[in-house]
């Protein structure tokens, strides 16, 4: 299907891997161009045979129970991000020579002529944050943006859509990234890199590279975390435009063609005149919300594609102003006995609970769930100065509980032995108890909600609803 974009879809047989949040609107847009579109799906319960209903009503072929088998004549395969690579259906489309896109792949090949520019955001934690605060700071500039990707508009929509935008903010996954060759950003950050869907990448490098495709021909500016050498590297190793600068983002003083944290002023030391000698301030530490330095060097990365994307200083201070994060994300629900209550719940591995962590000084740390083979070494280990105590709750609290044995042998821990809903309640009392004023009770699970609640959002739910039956009877 060569490399660039695709305008006559006439007769094109098109197989789309997964019916699903992205492959039902990717198998009526192929549809619509005038492709014959076949959709594969392993499963074949009756919620994939709705689906199907529909989808065969306007003349879209669906197969399902069978995700395997290329059918003839393949052209192409447009696949769900989340199909792992090891799949036969892609042993086959190897052999056959038939390429595979991504959602992420198709929406951009589906671009017009001038269609707007996407900034580009991935990274292990504080992907969905720093889009959004891009999204606001390019709307305080009076620019037509949206957030898209994994999360707000979806991307075919932004593409296919009657809406004009400037330019786009897009959250990619490592999924997305893995199935998107031919994508080039204008600008890109990667926000951090630490072990995650590693039995999806199979390994660490395969993970890491993937990430790293998102620098991939960017035009003006590949962001890295100055303070996470692996995002470093991949700018390095990215094959970008002439001129594409490397810029960083660090909490401390900036380093010339950074951007950093002066005296609580967020300063850019990149997109100024002369960076040697001068320095933009842009905005407060207390501009951002919440001011936790992860979040700091989140709202640092949305400024720095926002700046290389021509942004002026005061609309990056508005935006960020603007801003509100999402529920579950170091929300703080309240006060009771001069002891804060913070729900984290979307710390959901060790390296976003590590960062929430680090951003209090004596915590009484609510932690467990479902690990999906994570190590808590290195996260107790590093937290432990700040553990007033822990509680744990969930299906896999056993190796929390040796990691802090052998790590932070002086933390008390309580550990409820409880998987069932009403632990969160359990957990928060026995916080109450062990946390002294001026202390914070995190919920911070460093684990998957699944074992106990039906997502993180209700896990959230849960402990805020336990802590404002705290505040009634204190
Ligand atoms: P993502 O979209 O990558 O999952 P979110 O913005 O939804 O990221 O944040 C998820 C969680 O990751 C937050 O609740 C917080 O605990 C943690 N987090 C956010 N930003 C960072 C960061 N820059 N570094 C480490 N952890 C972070």
């Amino acid at each position: 299907m060569g490399s660039g974009q695709v305008t006559d879809w006439q007769g094109k047989n098109v197989t789309v891997a997964g019916l699903g949040v992205s492959g039902i609107p990717a198998a009526k847009a192929l549809h619509g161009l005038g492709a014959r579109v076949t959709v594969v799906n392993d499963g074949d319960d009756a919620r994939a045979r709705a689906q199907a209903d529909e989808l065969e009503a306007l003349g879209i072929t669906v197969r399902l129970g069978d995700g395997a088998t290329l059918p003839d004549g393949t052209d192409l395969i447009v696949t769900a991000p989340g199909w792992q690579p090891d799949k036969p259906l892609f042993a086959a489309a190897g052999r056959a020579g038939v390429p595979v896109w991504g959602d992420v792949e198709l929406a951009w090949r589906l671009r017009g002529p001038g269609a707007a520019p996407w900034l580009a955001v991935t990274g292990t934690n504080g992907k969905t944050t720093t889009v959004q605060m891009l999204t606001s700071i390019l709307k305080a500039a009076g620019l037509r943006t949206a957030a898209v990707g994994n999360i707000g508009v979806s991307l075919l929509d932004a593409v296919l859509g009657e809406e004009q935008y400037d330019v786009l903010a897009v959250e990619l996954s490592s999924y997305q990234l893995h199935w998107a060759p031919s994508l080039r950003a204008h600008s890109a950050a990667v926000l951090n890199l630490a072990p995650d869907h590693l039995d999806w990448h199979g390994s660490m490098e395969a993970y890491a590279a993937d990430k790293g495709r998102v620098y991939e021909g960017n035009r003006v500016a590949c962001v890295y975390n100055a303070a996470d050498k692996a995002t470093e590297d991949l700018v390095r190793a990215a094959d970008v435009e002439e001129g594409c600068r490397a810029v960083g983002f660090t909490l401390g003083a900036p380093a010339p063609s950074q951007l950093g944290v002066v005296d609580g002023i967020l300063v850019d030391r990149a997109f100024v005149p002369d960076r040697h000698k001068s320095a933009q301030e842009l905005a407060g530490v207390a501009d951002v919300s919440p001011p936790a330095p992860h979040n700091v060097a989140n709202a640092l990365a949305a400024a720095a594609l926002a700046r290389a994307f021509g942004v002026p200083p005061e609309a990056v201070r508005d935006g960020l102003r603007a801003f509100t994060p999402d529920a579950h994300r170091i929300a703080h629900v309240a006060d009771v006995d001069g002891v804060a209550y913070v729900d984290d719940s979307k710390a959901t591995n060790t390296h976003a609970a590590q960062a929430s962590l680090a951003a209090y000084e004596s915590v009484v740390w609510i932690a467990g769930g479902l690990a999906k083979g994570a190590e808590f070494g290195e996260l107790v280990a590093r937290s432990a100065g700040r553990l007033r105590a822990a509680v744990l709750i969930g299906a896999d609290r056993g190796l929390i509980s040796e990691a802090l044995a052998r790590h932070a042998p002086e933390v008390p821990v309580v550990d409820l032995d409880r998987t069932d809903t009403g632990a969160m309640l359990a957990a928060v009392q026995q916080a109450r108890r062990l946390a002294q004023p001026g202390d914070t009770v995190l919920l911070a699970p460093a684990c998957a909600s699944m074992d106990m609640f039906a997502n993180y959002n209700q896990r959230g739910d849960a402990f805020a609803e336990a802590v404002r039956g705290l505040g009634a009877g204190a």
